[in-house]
């Protein structure tokens, strides 16, 4: 795809992370010049090449009006954030000081700066229990765990700040990212590992515990969780994308990004022994409190407003993507 150059400092507040270095490289492919700040509790300064980082949290003023004091950034690009729903049941606080006091400041430091411009990783989560088989923008928000609360807080303050401050802004509510660069030199990495692909893989391969299924008597055709896996460089197009829009849109925008197909628990295992040949050892577990039974996506506004298509449109090629990094030694 082609991006017309509008913005070409670009900071991105948790650029080592897993989806954030994605689009470090995307940006870096694309022309822009990104600087990363990360506080490097989950992210990897390895996986940021000879890009600048700055080290530093978020909820640390002085570090942050230090940023803006020394640099000129066109748009900001907000990765950081505690994104684990299960966490975010059991520790509420972190997710609301993290995600929601961290962003403010950042959003506060933006204002100071004279910085208007921001895409924001939002999430499915801000839907909560979906009341269509597809979820659109206009599907009520209405999220059951703090995790999700935490981001449509944001989207929240995102609306008035568009409206106070005229900051225009992008929210991109990810359903489950999945994948990792076509190089297979980065990608999802955790400690502890939690989410469902890297933990069927890393049973696969036995570098991890057996799989535990988290639930098999919801309401879905297998009793196990349904979710609509995207991959990270789809990601990355359409913050790319969000980028350019923004230039000539003024407001807070929000676009749902999924496939528009939804795999479940089960049906992902079955797939990953399609790809990898090998057995995913597991077995059945409670529920995960705070997980909604079925997550899918309409993606047809940012098609529409974005020019936005997904390019890996099938679960086995997600998969297969994630295979080759789980396959690599491991920093
Ligand atoms: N899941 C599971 N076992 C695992 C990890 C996840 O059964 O080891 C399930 C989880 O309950 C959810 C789905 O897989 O239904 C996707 O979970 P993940 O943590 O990957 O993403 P989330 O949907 O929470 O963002």
């Amino acid at each position: 795809m082609t991006v017309s150059g509008c913005c070409s400092n670009v900071l991105v507040c948790g650029g080592a992370g897993y989806i954030g270095s994605h689009m470090v490289r995307a940006l870096v492919e694309h022309g822009y010049v990104p600087i990363i700040f990360d506080n490097l509790s989950t992210g990897h300064a390895e996986s940021v090449g000879d890009v600048d980082l700055v080290r530093g949290d978020l909820l640390d003023r002085q570090a942050l009006r230090r940023l803006f004091a020394e640099h000129s950034f066109d748009a900001v690009m907000h990765f950081s954030a505690k994104s684990l729903v299960g966490e975010s049941m059991t520790d509420p606080g972190i997710y609301f000081v993290n995600n929601v006091v961290g962003t403010i400041n950042l959003l506060e430091a933006m204002r100071e700066a004279g910085v208007s411009r921001l895409v924001f990783s939002s999430s499915a989560a801000v839907f909560g229990n979906p009341l269509t088989a597809r979820i659109a923008e206009d599907h009520p928000r209405q999220p059951v765990n703090p995790y999700g609360r935490s981001k449509l807080m944001i989207e929240q303050a995102l609306r008035d700040y568009a409206n106070a401050y005229g900051m225009r802004s992008v929210s991109l509510r990810y359903f489950n990212a999945a994948g990792a660069d076509e190089a297979g030199d980065i990608g999802e990495s955790h400690k502890p590992e939690t989410h469902l692909i890297p933990n069927v893989l890393r049973a696969a391969l036995g570098t991890g515990p057996e799989l535990k299924i988290f639930g098999d008597d919801y309401d879905t055709p297998d009793g196990t969780c349904v979710r609509d896996y995207i991959h990270v460089a789809d990601l990355c197009d359409a913050h790319l994308r969000a980028l350019s829009y923004m230039q000539l849109k003024p407001g807070a925008h929000a676009f749902n990004l999924g496939n528009g197909n939804g795999f479940s628990v089960k049906q992902v295992v079955e797939a990953a022994w399609r790809v990898t040949g090998r057995d995913v050892p597991h077995s059945m577990a409670p529920r995960r409190p705070g997980d909604p039974a079925w997550l899918v996506a309409d993606s047809t506004l940012a098609e529409r407003e974005l020019g936005w298509k997904p390019s890996f449109t099938d679960i086995d090629a997600i998969i297969d993507s994630a295979w080759r990094w789980h396959q690599k030694p491991r920093y």
